[in-house]
């Protein structure tokens, strides 16, 4: 369960440093409505993953 959760975290975090790589739009202070997209997919991967560590370390 955890790894797949992982696997679709680090899926997020590579589709989203691919599209800044090629979109022409993106800066670090704004995003297009793509770039916005896969960011928020990735933040709300990355809060249920690390929620997922904490529960572990509980
Ligand atoms: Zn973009």
């Amino acid at each position: 369960m955890t790894n797949s959760l992982y696997a679709r975290y680090m899926e997020a975090h590579r589709a989203l440093r691919t599209h800044l790589r090629s979109c022409g739009v993106c800066t670090d202070d704004h995003l297009c409505a793509d770039g916005q997209q896969l960011f928020r997919a990735l933040t709300s991967l990355q809060d249920q993953y690390l929620a997922a560590q904490k529960r572990k370390r509980n």
